[in-house]
């Protein structure tokens, strides 16, 4: 078994886009600019909101936050929103999710200019994904397609199984895969019988939720597994959702948690906004 080290490609590129943030500023005078919006308290949105400006500075991005209350109204995220379109300074946006119950979180993510949608939700963005066009990625999914590619793995014609399928994880995971020539399915709650599917799988992307969803016997021998989701447990480990020791022993590459998924949603997160910075420099010229 090999570990897919994500913390270890992260840093990476995070190198380049170092290095690629000066050449830009040299040439251009601009750096890439990225606007996160966070609303409310939610202490895990405060934590990924942090991991995000922290990596701004360390690549060198002008970064800033707009940290509203819980309780604010949907024309004031609007009004913000609007705003950081038409700031010159801000190449990216990012809307922190989940959002309060009462905020409609589909009209703020299509506000969003898709030239500056850096985490690829725009329907726009969607569209083009599906359709296998340029555009903007949602980071999670681009990330770990930057991971297998690290490795050398191909997924044409491997049998690809996607556990969850959220608009933030599964799905575009899913178009990922297909758009690569892999054959896909997408497994969800709904999903009757999840381990006649994994065990058929050549390759799993799990992003669920779900501590120890993936068991050792759902897992076919040589199996590549991708475990995107993020838990914490009752004793405040970081765990994901797969049986991490005794899955490991059968499968021939694995991400881990923390440390594989995780570090490339940031990383790609800060190559989507150089992307943006580049658009926007070019079409300035
Ligand atoms: P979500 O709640 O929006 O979606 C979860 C999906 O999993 C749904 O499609 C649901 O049907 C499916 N699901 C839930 N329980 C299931 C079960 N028992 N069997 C089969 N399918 C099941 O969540 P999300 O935003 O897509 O996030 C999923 C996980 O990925 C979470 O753990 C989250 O923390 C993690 N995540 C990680 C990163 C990262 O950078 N690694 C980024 C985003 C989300």
């Amino acid at each position: 078994m090999q570990l897919l080290d994500g913390k270890a490609l992260a840093a990476k590129i995070e190198t380049t886009v170092v290095n690629e943030v000066k050449e830009l500023k040299n040439k251009t005078g601009l750096v890439p600019g990225l606007a996160v919006i966070l609303v409310g308290q939610d202490p895990a949105s405060a934590a990924y909101v942090n991991m995000k400006k922290k990596a701004c500075d360390r690549v060198g991005f002008y970064s800033v936050t707009h940290e509203m209350p819980s309780d604010i109204s949907q024309s004031a995220i609007e009004n913000t929103i609007k705003m950081m379109n038409n700031n010159p300074n801000i190449d990216g946006i990012l809307i922190q999710l989940p959002l309060p119950k009462h905020i409609d979180t589909t009209k703020l993510l299509e506000l969003v200019e898709p030239s500056k949608d850096v985490d690829g939700f725009h329907p726009y963005n969607v569209g083009r994904l599906t359709t296998g066009l340029e555009g903007f990625v949602p980071c999670t999914p681009l990330g770990v397609m930057e991971l297998l590619n690290e490795y050398n793995i191909d997924v044409k014609g491997k049998n690809c199984v996607v556990v969850g399928a959220s608009n933030i994880v599964g799905k575009p995971m899913a178009s990922l895969l297909l758009n690569a020539n892999a054959t896909v399915e997408i497994c969800h709650i709904f999903t009757d019988d999840l381990k006649k599917h994994t065990l058929n799988a050549d390759m799993i992307f799990v992003g669920a939720g779900v501590i120890n969803l993936i068991k050792e016997d759902m897992v076919k021998d040589g199996a590549i597994i991708v475990d995107i989701g993020i838990n914490r447990t009752d004793d405040g480990r970081l765990v994901g959702d797969v049986d991490f020791e005794k899955v490991c022993e059968k499968c021939s590459y694995i991400t881990p948690v923390p440390g594989g998924v995780g570090p490339m949603t940031i990383a790609m997160l800060l190559s989507n906004t150089l992307k943006a910075a580049k658009a926007h420099a070019k079409a300035r010229v």
